[in-house]
C-alpha cells in the first residue's frame, strides 16, 4: 500500500479523499492556489504546498508543479479526484513516466474513452447499444444531410466534451451549421479539440448510469445504477439509487453492458458507463467516466462500500473483496448537489463569506463538503459547494429525509440551490420516480 499521497483536487472531493487516506494510515499532500490558502483540504492534509495563481491553468492544471510537488514530497500516488485532470491522458502519462502511481486507469484507456465518438465506435464494436448518429463530423453539409435523414432534433456533441460544455441541440435544420460551429468553438477553447460528432436527440428519456469497479486482477464488478436524470443544462442536480423505474429484467441487461464495455477495453479501477433510457425500456450507451464521480456517495449508501477506499487499494495492486454475487443492494440513497447560486436569478453564482452554517444530521445524513463558518467562497472554480446525501429502506422515506435535511441546512452569506431542491423533490414526477431529463427545463419556466 501507499505510504504517501497527492491530491490534485481541491473542494469537497479534496475533503472525501483526505477522509479515506486518513483512516488507511496514508500521509496525504495537499495543493492549493494563491485563492485557496483557507481551503479546508489545505488545513486537512499532512502537508500542503501553494502551487501558483488562482487561474485553473496556473495552479490545479498545471502538471509539472503537480508532479515537481509529488516527488519532492516522495509520494508514490497521486489522487485527481473528478473534473481537472482526472481524464486528462497526458497527466496519467507523466505520473507514469515519472514513476509514481496515476490513481485511476492506464492512460491509453483514458484516451480511447475521453474520445467520446471513438468510445461510441468502440462499444458499437462490441455490441453494446449507442444512441443512432454520425460518428465524426467532418463535412458540415453531409453531416446535415445525415441530421435530416435521422430526423430533429438532434445533439452535436463535442468529441473531448465533459462537464455538459460542447453540447447542442438543434430543434431544426437552419439552426444546425451555427450549432456545429459554435459548438466546435467551445470544445476548442475548452478542451483544445474542436472535433464533434452528432446524435439523434432523444426526448423522454433517463439519464442512467452504471459504477464499475474493476482490479488488475481482472475481476470487473457493477456497484449498480444511478439514475441522473434531474439535470439542468446537461448537469446534473439530484442522482438516486435505485432507479425506481427500471425494471429488473432492463437492469440486468444494462449491468451486463456496462461489465462489458469495460472488459472490452480492459479497464482498470472505478469507472461510470452513462445510458439514456427511453420509455420503451431500450437503453443506449452514452459515453464513459473514467475517473470518481461527483455522485459517488449515493452508491456507496446502497452497497455499503466505500468505493474511494477501493479506488486507491486497487491502484496499489489489491483485489476487490467482492465478487458480483456478494453486492447486495438495499435501500434507496438521494444526493441533492448545493451550488452557490441564485436559483431564482438565472442562477448567477454566488460567491463571497459563509456568515454562518449549520449542517444537518441524524441516521444516514451525509454532508461533503469544504466550506466551513467564516470561510470565503472564490470567484473561480466550481460553484458546488457540498453535496447532501440521504438514505433510508424505502423511497419515500428518503425523500422526507431529504426534505428535512434541506429544510434543516442553513448556509448563510450565500445564495444557494437548496431550496428549489426541496421544491423539485416535492413534485409529483419526482415521487413517482418519472421525471426525464427534460423535466427540470420544463419546471423552472414558471420558477423564476
Ligand atoms: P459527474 O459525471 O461525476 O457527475 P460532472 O459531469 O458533473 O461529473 O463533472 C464533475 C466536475 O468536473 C464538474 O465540476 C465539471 O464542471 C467538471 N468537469 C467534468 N468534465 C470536465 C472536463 N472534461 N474538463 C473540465 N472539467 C470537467
Ligand atoms: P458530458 O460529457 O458533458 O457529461 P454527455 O454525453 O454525458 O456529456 O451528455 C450530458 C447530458 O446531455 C446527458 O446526461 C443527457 O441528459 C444529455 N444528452 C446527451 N446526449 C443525448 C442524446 N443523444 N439525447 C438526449 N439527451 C442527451
Ligand atoms: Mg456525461
Amino acid at each position: 500500500m501507499f505510504s504517501k499521497i497527492l491530491i490534485a483536487n481541491r473542494g469537497e472531493i479534496a475533503v472525501r479523499i483526505i477522509r479515506a487516506c486518513n483512516e488507511m494510515g496514508i500521509k496525504t499532500v495537499a495543493v492549493y492556489s494563491e485563492a485557496d490558502a483557507q481551503a479546508l483540504h489545505v488545513n486537512l492534509a499532512d502537508e500542503s504546498y501553494c502551487i501558483g495563481p488562482a487561474l485553473l491553468k496556473d495552479s490545479y492544471l498545471n502538471m509539472t508543479a503537480l508532479i515537481d510537488v509529488a516527488i519532492a514530497t516522495g509520494c508514490q500516488a497521486v489522487h485527481p479526484g473528478y473534473g481537472l485532470l482526472s481524464e486528462n491522458p497526458r497527466f496519467a502519462e507523466l505520473c507514469e513516466k515519472c514513476n509514481i502511481k496515476f490513481i485511476g486507469p492506464d492512460w491509453r484507456v483514458i484516451a480511447k474513452m475521453g474520445d467520446k465518438d471513438e468510445a461510441r465506435r468502440t462499444m458499437k464494436a462490441a455490441g453494446v447499444p449507442v444512441v443512432p448518429g454520425l460518428d465524426e463530423i467532418t463535412d458540415i453539409a453531409e453531416a446535415k444531410k445525415f441530421a435530416g435523414e435521422i430526423g430533429y432534433p438532434v445533439i452535436v456533441k463535442a468529441a473531448a466534451g465533459g462537464g455538459g460544455r460542447g453540447i447542442r441541440i438543434v430543434w431544426k435544420e437552419e439552426d444546425f451549421e451555427n450549432a456545429v460551429l459554435t459548438a466546435s468553438a467551445e470544445a476548442q477553447s475548452a478542451f483544445g479539440n474542436g472535433k464533434c460528432y452528432l446524435e439523434k436527440y432523444l426526448t423522454d428519456v433517463k439519464h442512467v448510469e452504471m459504477q464499475i469497479v474493476a482490479d488488475n486482477q481482472g475481476n470487473v464488478v457493477c456497484l449498480g445504477e444511478r439514475d441522473c436524470s434531474m439535470q439542468r443544462k446537461n448537469q446534473k442536480l439530484i442522482e438516486e439509487s435505485p432507479c425506481v423505474t427500471l425494471k429488473p429484467e432492463v437492469r440486468k441487461e444494462m449491468m451486463r453492458c456496462a461489465v462489458l464495455a469495460a472488459k472490452t477495453v480492459n479497464y482498470t479501477s472505478l469507472g461510470t458507463i452513462e445510458f439514456l433510457l427511453d420509455k420503451n425500456n431500450k437503453f443506449y450507451f452514452m459515453e464513459m467516466n473514467t475517473r470518481l464521480q461527483v455522485e459517488h456517495p449515493v452508491t456507496e449508501y446502497v452497497t455499503g462500500i466505500d468505493i474511494v477506499k477501493w479506488q486507491i487499494r486497487i491502484a496499489a495492486g489489491i483485489e476487490f473483496m467482492y465478487k458480483q454475487e456478494d453486492i447486495r443492494f438495499r435501500g434507496c440513497a438521494v444526493e441533492c448537489r448545493i451550488n452557490s447560486e441564485d436559483a431564482r436569478n438565472n442562477f448567477r453564482p454566488s460567491c463571497g463569506q459563509i456568515k454562518f452554517m449549520h449542517i444537518p444530521g441524524g441516521p444516514w445524513v451525509r454532508f461533503d463538503t469544504a466550506i466551513y463558518q467564516d470561510y470565503v467562497i472564490p470567484p473561480y472554480y466550481d460553484s458546488m459547494i457540498g453535496k447532501l446525501i440521504v438514505y433510508a429502506r424505502e423511497r419515500t422515506e428518503a425523500i422526507r429525509k431529504m426534505q428535512a435535511s434541506l429544510c434543516e441546512l442553513v448556509i448563510d452569506g450565500v445564495n444557494t440551490n437548496a431550496e428549489l431542491s426541496g421544491d423539485i423533490l416535492a413534485q409529483p414526477e419526482f415521487k413517482d420516480g418519472t421525471y426525464c431529463t427534460n423535466f427540470l427545463e420544463k419546471f423552472l419556466k414558471n420558477y423564476q
